[in-house]
């Protein structure tokens, strides 16, 4: 009996046909990341949940309702990475990476959150993130986010940054406890998940979607109006570090992020190419965050970007999806063919020729299909008579035009033309 399994829902499969976009984007992440001297580290998917519950805390959402937490047979409770700043962190604490002074990392792959899947939110998702340790001065914010809208424009994205200062030890407390109690008064106007932020996580409600709060949220004290000296003259140089280099950006008093460790600089690209799930990117500086999670007081500012909303970014702008084909598909004729395919194709392999053939032989009709199908560029038909001769004629699968071609020549031939 055969039983068919779907795989788990929200969590996707990229098909060939889909990859090369992925390996696209991912390849000018390396490209530019490179030129601005981040280097690339790799951490487990699996996590101390103590890790997450520490660093990105337990008030909020993707810990304390989104997170994969399994037991592992009775030892350490372990938990599917929900975001990768946390484990990035532990990493660069664990080696003693500190001792080198700054460092720019970053990291990409598969996230993990119990979230309600819909177009550009999944369960399993990807994301490419960058950190950089060591600096707590604003150039580093500046060039970071430049960096993050230099990506963007690589690919051709017109993302939307906007920009906000979240304070810190010294200023946003006194402004919870006003927000908060703002709020409160104010209750009867929020949405159910308000009125919970309203005590668990005031800032977060300045985020709602909502749009019966929107009138209410707009009116709310802004943390803008009330930074200390330390972080209004941090904001101040982070916009004109970004001014500096030519960097838009609209200053948004109510993006706040989401995780309890930010301080100061928070910033987000957004794109109307994604509907409701607009952000593409998202980020902010954790000046606490390595010392939370027993390092040494270490200042950081980093980023992560989703994948999947990057692609349907791109697929939006139609950008076309890269794709390789073969130079050549090899076509055998007869027996004689049949057995020098193979010969052939390794030759051309060998020379950096990208070549296929269709294994099962048989009819012209049905390999020039397949031919059709790989996208080959030319076809070349082999037979005993091509065998004989060494003399071979190289079709354009495109306008069909047949040219002569000496076997011996091919790889130098299609190298050429490639
Ligand atoms: P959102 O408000 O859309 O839930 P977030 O604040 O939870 O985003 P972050 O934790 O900052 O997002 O993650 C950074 C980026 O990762 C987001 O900007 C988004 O592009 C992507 N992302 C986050 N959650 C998901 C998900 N469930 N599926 C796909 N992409 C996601
Ligand atoms: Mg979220």
């Amino acid at each position: 009996m055969s039983v068919k399994i779907s795989g788990v829902k929200g969590m996707n499969d990229v098909l060939p046909g889909q990859v090369g976009r992925w390996q696209e984007l991912e390849a000018v992440a390396r490209e530019i990341f490179a030129l601005y001297g981040y280097r690339e580290v790799r951490t487990p998917v699996v996590e101390p949940h103590a890790l997450f519950a520490r660093g990105v805390g337990e008030g909020t959402d993707i810990v304390s309702k989104e997170m994969y937490v399994f037991e592992d047979k009775g030892e350490e409770k372990l938990a599917l990475r929900p975001e990768g700043t946390a484990g990035t962190v532990r990493a660069f604490i664990e080696h003693g990476a500190f001792v080198e002074g700054p460092q720019k990392w970053f990291y990409m792959g598969p996230m993990f959150r119990r979230e309600r899947p819909q177009k550009g939110r999944y369960r399993q998702f990807h994301q490419i993130g960058c950190e950089a340790f060591g600096v707590a001065e604003p150039a580093i914010d500046a060039e970071q986010i430049a960096m993050l809208a230099d990506y963007l424009g690589r690919l051709g994205v017109q993302a939307t940054l906007k920009l906000n200062s979240v304070g810190d030890a010294a200023c946003r407390p006194a402004y919870l406890a006003d927000l908060k109690a703002w709020l409160v008064e104010r209750a009867g106007q929020l949405c159910a998940d308000c009125r919970e932020r309203t005590q668990k996580n005031p800032l977060r409600a300045l985020d709602c979607k909502v749009p019966s709060c929107q009138p209410v949220l707009e009116q709310a004290p802004r943390l803008g109006d009330r930074l200390c000296g330390g972080c209004r003259d941090h904001f101040a140089a982070v916009k004109a570090g970004l001014d500096a280099l030519g960097v838009a950006y609209a200053v948004e008093p109510r993006l706040v992020r989401g995780l309890d460790y930010y301080v100061r600089t928070a910033y987000e690209f957004t794109s109307d190419a994604l509907g409701a799930q607009s952000a593409v990117a998202g980020g902010g500086r954790y000046d606490g965050l390595v010392e939370t999670l027993g390092g040494p007081p270490t200042p950081g500012i980093g980023f992560a970007l989703g994948e999947e909303r990057l692609t349907l970014i791109l697929e939006a702008l139609q950008r076309p999806v890269p794709v390789r084909r073969p130079a050549v598909f090899l076509i055998s004729a007869d027996e004689a063919g049949a057995k020098e395919v193979l010969r052939v194709a390794a030759a051309l392999r060998k020379a950096g020729v990208a070549c296929d053939l269709d294994g099962r032989g048989g009819k012209f009709a049905r390999q020039i299909k397949q031919a059709e199908r790989v996208g080959a560029r030319y076809a070349l038909v082999l037979g005993g008579a091509e065998v004989a001769s060494g003399q071979a004629k190289l079709k354009d699968m495109e306008t069909r035009a047949e040219t002569p071609v000496a076997l011996a020549e091919l790889a130098a031939v299609l190298s050429r033309s490639a």
